[in-house]
């Protein structure tokens, strides 16, 4: 069942390069590898290039890498003996033939050969001998022999086939949901806070760390799964059928857990600049495309640079100016009660008790702080949950607490995440803000994610770190770990209202306000307390780039000091149900009745 793939390096996803059905060959990453690494070298080309030629594809990128791998790997498969019956007939098909020499001069002449890949594609020499995996000197010696020969058997050792493995495992609906929820679970645990920052619920990338593979990964579910599912001691007692094979279990993943993937490349965190890499390899047929694709891509890299260096410099300003707040803020991944690195096992197959990170990062006098907000699945406001009003209340909490006083200058740093930071809720709340006289002036600046590392991800590495190392089981302990987990680390918590309150901001600015047309297409906004820019809001593409306007207002006799409603939380008695019948057990004595108490026996409140 095992295959060598755990001595592998490298993780190129199968299923990314529709080459799924290849999982269970050995040795598949490195050859892999190795045809990438060719791939990615134009150079590795040798065939002529005319000038005015407008393909600049070389000749293994017009076959495709899909196509060019699949033939290759055929061949490495192919004994010694019968590669060389099949270069043989190759090179007959392939052969020149010389019409200038005459029969008697055919001694000790070099003979020329057409490579190619079919009678479609013609290949260069060099791309020829890296399909067929030989050396020059091997394939001189081929050619030598085919001349003396003829295409009679060479002498040599045979060498093996690599093997293929089938599923025997039923595949049902129960299974899917088990892998389902250990991948869930999994990825609550290893994942890392997403560089890229995509939030929407369809596209929320999860990586995992490099030092994690796909097949490491299937070890520990096997491992999981025979404990806690078969109930089996060791693999030994087991018959083959009863446990998904490796090729089921990545079949499975692409298909439930998409988003879930390792950690790319630094080069490749930005989606743009991706799209943007695969785009120019498309418009290699086309030499003026590939002109203007290439264009548009430094375009957009000048742009990410711009908008970094905008970030690095109000971190540099606050450092020495202490009358001005910098803050970065933002969602992490959730993690779960309970927790134990020894008892892991269970719970990979279960959904525990869900707590919310959010983090408001102030930098300030070249020292960085974190205010940790911790918001158990019972403590959101009902309705929007993890909207931008959930978001905008605990920024304002958070200046409260940290960036208000002594203040009169406030610049924030978002991502480029429209559902959460970039919308019209939050333009409202800093024109209120300045309106209740907090600040002179707040700025928010946009970053073009994929291009910097935000502060707000190093804060939560550290207790993500910290938190797989620890037992956890109550919320309680969560905030002793963030407490613990770094220098500028500090938590929250939401403690029946006592933390903060969910107020609406939406209900009463929603009244009071205007949107702002083509809210997406600003990177920076700013909004002044001088009497005439009341309800003003200032927008500009790019930092640095040219201001325009707005009144946000929709009546200018709106008082900020308007009372605003309060949000009850949310409560699902199914799920506390859930929580209670199947994940207090493991909990430790005496923490069960925290989050995991019988919610028939209580008396909650239900609104
Ligand atoms: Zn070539
Ligand atoms: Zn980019």
């Amino acid at each position: 069942m095992t295959t060598s793939q755990e001595t592998s390096q490298y993780f190129y996803d199968l299923f990314e390069l529709g080459l799924e059905e290849y999982g269970d060959y050995k040795n598949i990453q490195e050859v892999i590898h190795n045809l990438k690494i060719f791939f990615e070298h134009s150079t590795s080309c040798t065939c002529r290039v005319l000038e005015k030629q407008k393909d600049i594809r070389t000749c293994f990128e017009k076959i495709g890498f899909k196509k060019f791998f699949q033939r290759h790997f055929q061949i490495v498969n192919l004994t010694d003996k019968e590669l060389d019956l099949f270069l043989k007939a190759q090179l007959l098909a392939m052969e020149i033939e010389n019409k200038n020499l005459k029969s008697s001069e055919k001694i000790i002449q070099r003979t020329n050969y057409r490579f190619c890949f079919n009678s479609t594609y013609s290949l260069c020499q060099t791309a020829f001998l890296m399909l067929y995996n030989i050396s020059n000197h091997k394939f001189k010696n081929i050619v030598e022999h085919l001349h003396n020969e003829g295409i009679n058997e060479r002498i040599h050792g045979n060498t093996g086939r690599a093997p293929i493995y089938k599923t025997k495992v039923n595949i049902d609906e129960n299974l899917k949901l088990i892998v389902k929820n250990f991948l869930n679970q999994y990825s609550l645990i290893h994942g890392l806070p997403s560089p890229m920052r995509h939030r929407n619920d369809s596209g929320a990338f999860i990586y995992l760390p490099t030092d994690k593979r796909f097949i490491s990964v299937y070890k520990e579910f096997k491992k999981f799964y025979l404990e806690n599912i078969l109930k089996i001691e060791s693999e030994n007692d087991l018959e083959e059928e009863k446990i998904i094979s490796y090729d089921s279990f990545r079949r499975l993943w692409n298909e439930l857990m998409p988003n879930l993937k390792f950690q790319p490349l630094a080069s490749d965190l930005c989606d743009n600049c991706v799209q943007f890499k695969s785009k120019l390899q498309l418009a290699k047929r086309n030499i003026d495309e590939y002109n203007n694709v290439e264009a548009e891509f430094n375009e957009h890299k000048k742009m990410a640079n711009l908008e970094r260096d905008h970030y690095n410099n109000n971190i540099e300003l606050s450092k020495s100016d202490l009358s001005i707040a910098h803050i970065c803020y933002d969602w992490a991944q959730n993690v779960t009660i309970p927790y134990s690195p020894q008892q892991a096992g269970p719970l990979y197959f279960l959904s525990g008790y869900a707590v919310h990170l959010f983090g408001v990062c102030k930098t300030e006098g070249g020292i960085n702080k974190q205010l940790n907000f911790l918001i158990g699945e019972d403590e959101l406001p009902k309705g929007t949950s993890k909207g931008a009003n959930t978001t905008l209340n605990l920024v304002y909490q958070a200046l409260q607490i940290f960036a208000k006083n002594g203040k009169k200058k406030l610049h924030i740093t978002c991502d480029n995440c429209s559902g959460q930071n970039k919308n019209n809720l939050s333009l409202w709340f800093w024109t209120w803000l300045i309106m209740l006289g907090w600040y002179e002036e707040i700025t928010i600046n946009f970053m073009i994610p994929g291009h910097t590392k935000f502060i707000c991800d190093s804060f939560f590495g550290h207790i993500k770190k910290l938190y797989r190392n620890s037992k956890v089981n109550q919320i309680k302990d969560i905030e002793n770990i963030i407490n613990n987990s770094s220098e500028g680390n500090e938590s929250i918590q939401y403690k029946n209202g006592l933390g903060w309150k969910w107020y609406n901001f939406e209900e009463l600015f929603e009244k009071k306000f205007k949107t702002l047309p083509n809210i997406k297409q600003y990177h920076h906004f700013r909004f002044n307390n001088l009497p005439e820019n009341k309800g003003k809001v200032f927008v500009s593409t790019k930092s640095g780039g040219e201001e325009k306007w707005f009144n946000l207002l929709k009546d200018n006799n709106f008082s900020h000091n308007e009372p605003i409603n309060i949000i009850p939380i949310n409560i699902d008695l199914e799920r506390k149900l859930y929580l209670y019948k199947k994940i207090r057990n493991f909990v430790e004595e005496p923490h069960k009745d925290v989050h995991f108490s019988n919610p028939d026996s209580n008396e909650m409140e239900i609104n």
